[in-house]
């Protein structure tokens, strides 16, 4: 019987495509053990479709988990002791380990501005999309609705809202120009959506801070809404850096080339509450899905060789390849990118990008499924 006990925290993109790997690759060599404070996975990447009204299936990890020799607990991790190797629960059980894959992921940094967490909603879970769809119907025809955050996140719930629920209007506050991340005929091609969608854009407004459905900007006039959406970036639990885990000033895990939290070689950490600033890019690995799934492929496959006592030397890498952002259900963009992620002037659009939007969304499910009969499936651009 193995003596080794790897333990998962955080059953998101990161966190469950590592548990499925490992289970592939190396479940003879050690016990796995994944914990999550939820029953299922929240498909994020859905959420704006939630809160539009569409239907998601109900991901569990009951059904993720069949056949594989991965042991699934609910409870919320309240703390990682480093020194007895155990993690903590917030109902007081506590979980041994010998090796650590952390994955808690992100939030919506509610703190970022005063007003935050009172006066607006937020796509923070399932239930959070849910009650914001609530809300939305409930609003009289014409009402305004402010979405404050023009990254991709902002810019697919605006477009979800304006096409599902047309009587509203829908206003897209962001700091910057619009869309100034993409190409210019990006750009072009977002500008003609939301003119399309009647979406007031609403660009150079710094927002300092939020009362009630109103919206507080830098030598501006106030902008008054019926409902505020915020739609910032996003912040990590202080639970890596309470526990001594070496931790960047925004919270994330300092990793080595080879995902393992600095100097402390049987932790891995992965997805959003990692920072990787290794790969051959001048930036450190962007919060995505897109990077989160090769992270936990990385680190179960790195933790594999090294329970078998295998050397691998090879670092993480990882190259962009393109952006994908709905614009509602009938059109998206896909933008190609450099694979330091900035933007190519090569686009997709309309239709065409909507399905592979689609694609996309439906392929990061069914190849965390694939794990499980065909371990190392899952492939990326590297
Ligand atoms: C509306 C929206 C749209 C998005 N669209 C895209 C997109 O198109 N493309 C893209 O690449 N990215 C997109 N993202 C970003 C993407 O969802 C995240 O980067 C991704 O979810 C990160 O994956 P992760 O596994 O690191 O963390 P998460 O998905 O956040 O998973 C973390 C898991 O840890 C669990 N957890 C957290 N704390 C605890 C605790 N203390 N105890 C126990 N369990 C805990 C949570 O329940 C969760 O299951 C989008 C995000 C949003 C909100």
């Amino acid at each position: 019987m193995t003596q080794h006990h790897t333990v998962i925290l955080g059953g998101g993109y990161a966190g469950l495509m590592a548990a499925m790997r490992l289970n592939g690759r190396a479940k003879q060599h050690t016990k796995i053990t994944l914990i999550d404070g939820r029953d299922h996975m929240v498909e994020r990447i859905r959420l704006h479709q939630l809160a539009a009204g569409q239907k998601l299936k109900k991901h569990t990890y009951q059904n993720f988990l069949r056949k594989t020799a991965i042991r699934f607990v609910q409870g919320w991790v309240e703390q990682i002791d480093q020194d007895k190797q155990q993690i903590r629960l917030n109902d007081g059980r506590t979980i041994p380990f010998t090796h650590l894959i952390y994955a808690l992921g992100s939030q919506i940094d509610t703190k970022r501005l005063p007003g935050i967490a009172e006066f607006t909603y937020l796509l923070q879970g399932i239930q959070a999309a849910e009650q914001l769809h609530q809300a939305l119907k409930e609003l009289p025809q014409n009402s305004r609705i402010a979405i404050c955050g023009g990254g991709l996140t902002g810019i697919e719930i605006a477009t979800e809202i304006a096409e599902t629920i047309p009587h509203l209007n829908v206003s897209l506050i962001t700091r910057g120009s619009f869309a100034e991340s993409f190409s210019k005929a990006g750009i072009a091609y977002l500008q003609q959506i939301c003119q399309g969608l009647k979406i007031n854009l609403l660009d150079q407004h710094t927002i300092t801070h939020f009362t009630e459905n109103a919206i507080h900007c830098a030598d501006k006039q106030p902008i008054t809404a019926d409902l505020i959406i915020w739609a910032g970036a996003f912040t990590v639990s202080p639970l890596a850096q309470q526990s001594g885990l070496p931790t960047q000033p925004n919270g994330q895990i300092t990793v080595d080339s080879n995902l393992r939290a600095i100097d402390t070689p049987h932790i891995y950490a992965i997805g959003d509450a990692a920072h990787c600033a290794t790969t051959p890019h001048a930036h450190p690995i962007r919060m995505a899905c897109a990077t989160a799934m090769p992270m936990g492929c990385y680190a179960a496959d790195h933790l594999a060789q090294t329970l078998q006592n295998k050397r691998d030397d090879n670092p993480f890498r990882f190259n962009y390849f393109m952006w994908c952002v709905s614009l509602g259900r009938r059109a998206a963009i896909v933008q190609r990118v450099n694979p330091n992620d900035t933007p190519k002037e090569r686009i997709l659009t309309g239709r065409f990008a909507a399905r592979i939007k689609e694609f996309i969304c439906r392929f990061t499910i069914r190849s965390i499924y694939l794990e499980r009969f065909w371990p190392g499936a899952y492939q990326w651009p590297q």
